[in-house]
């Protein structure tokens, strides 16, 4: 350790409350996505603080994007400091947005309350906890190094709970998250404090509709109802997909446990009338059923593997069942993304967990997607990893909180990371 990097380790213990106040401020910007609140004000909020540090702040609104409108911009913030000379570029990207409240909050969910060492709110874990941690994490480092070579970048980002599409994708099919521009990408998201995620696996969501034909209740026989129609489908599900999937392990490292296998959920089904007119019994014959499936797969697993099985099954029934018509719809596609565990950025965050931690980093993987896939295919840039404060299984949750401990010490480590790998020698 450097002198210069343990004054900047001092100083972040001496920023603790900066670092909590940071956060309650990113909280109380109500970032709910859908529909994309306040982004803008979030954005030129961070925008502010850094270009306090001479960083150079740029706004990239996604003009085109799905949801973006006058009403809800999708606004990102980029910021950049160029050091005292030649040298990689470290980035620390945060997503801006937060899902739903939903029900069940004992603490209102956009004051950033403190209590028992923690700050509570909606996105406080998933990731402004994070986001405040690497900000604390670069102002200390260029307030003790400020001659540090290459550059330091922190973005946040919008609409990484939609998919990223106004968000990171935007940005990085413009060049921003690719090289030589950028060299090192830390996504803070909240991994927990002593693991390193190299990667994620994929996601397939599509929707399917079986048809049938509208008629009186009383006389079935003379329609034809898609709702018995889909519970074939299911049943297939039941009896071939769901084994496959079960016997199928992956090689990543992924947690918790359960999702080292291949996962699919069913996440709705609608059939039949009556849903515009709640509570008054409609006695039809359902002529359309749909569900929506949520297919999680490994690296191992190819999205065309994916698709086929499913559309397999249904183009079997089409065959062997009487009068089964189907339509099937992609609403989003994105392969399993994964980072070299040798590469730099993962070696320097591992090292320095032992360092800070004093305990032996976890390489892990997250069951769910994050903005990496789009690093890594549209920038093609494969040194990525997600490191930040905060328990995963409390991201979307009532009463989600974010550890001040764990944000010093994701902060540190952050430092470390930035110092090391701007001085890394090749
Ligand atoms: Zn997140």
């Amino acid at each position: 350790m450097t002198p210069t990097l343990q004054q900047a380790l001092d100083r972040i213990d001496d920023r603790v409350d900066d670092l909590v106040e940071l956060t309650r401020d990113l909280i109380r910007f109500p970032t709910i996505n859908p529909p994309g609140e306040a982004y803008q004000p979030c954005a030129e909020y961070i925008g502010k603080r850094l270009s306090k540090r001479d960083f150079d702040v740029e706004y990239v609104r996604a003009v085109g994007a799905p949801g973006d409108s006058d009403a809800y911009p999708r606004v990102n913030v980029i910021a950049r400091r160029d050091g005292s000379g030649p040298g990689p570029c470290v980035h620390f990207n945060g997503h801006l947005d937060v899902v739903e409240v939903g029900s069940g909050w004992t603490v209102p969910p956009f004051d950033g309350v403190v209590k028992d060492n923690k700050v509570y709110g909606r996105g406080a874990c998933d990731m402004k906890g994070g986001l405040a941690s690497a900000i604390i994490a670069v102002e200390a480092l260029i307030d003790s190094d400020p001659d540090y070579p290459g550059a330091i970048e922190i973005s946040g980002t919008v609409d990484e709970e939609s998919g990223g599409f106004g968000g990171v994708a935007f940005l990085a099919e413009r060049g921003w998250f690719s090289t030589p521009r950028v060299d090192h990408v830390v996504i803070p998201e909240p991994l927990n404090v002593d693991r390193v995620c190299i990667g994620h696996r994929g996601v397939w969501w599509a929707q399917i509709e079986t048809k049938g034909r509208i008629a009186h209740g009383s006389m079935p026989f003379l329609g034809d109802s898609a709702i018995r129609h889909m519970t074939t489908v299911l049943e297939r599900f039941e009896q071939e997909l769901y084994p496959a999937l079960a016997k199928r392990i992956s090689d990543m490292p992924v947690v918790p446990d359960g999702a080292r296998q291949s996962t699919m959920n069913i996440n709705s089904i609608h059939g039949g009338q009556g849903e515009a007119h709640a509570g008054l019994p409609t006695p039809c014959v359902a002529d359309s059923c749909r569900v929506i499936i949520d297919r999680r797969f490994l690296i191992e697993e190819s999205l065309e593997q994916v698709r086929s099985e499913v559309v397999d099954i249904l183009e079997n029934l089409a065959m062997s069942r009487p009068y089964f018509r189907y339509d099937i719809r992609e609403i989003l596609a994105v392969p399993a993304s994964i980072s070299d565990k040798n590469g730099p950025v993962a070696t320097t965050t591992a090292a320095a967990i032992e360092e800070i931690l004093a305990v032996e980093p976890a390489i892990v993987c997250s069951p769910g997607t994050y903005d990496q896939k789009h690093i890594d295919r549209i920038g093609k840039l494969k040194d990525c990893v997600a490191y930040g404060p905060g328990q995963l299984d409390l991201a979307h949750q009532p009463d989600e909180w974010v550890g001040i401990e764990d944000m010093t010490a994701a902060a540190k480590v952050m430092a470390l990371v930035a110092s090391r790998l701007l001085r890394r020698t090749a």
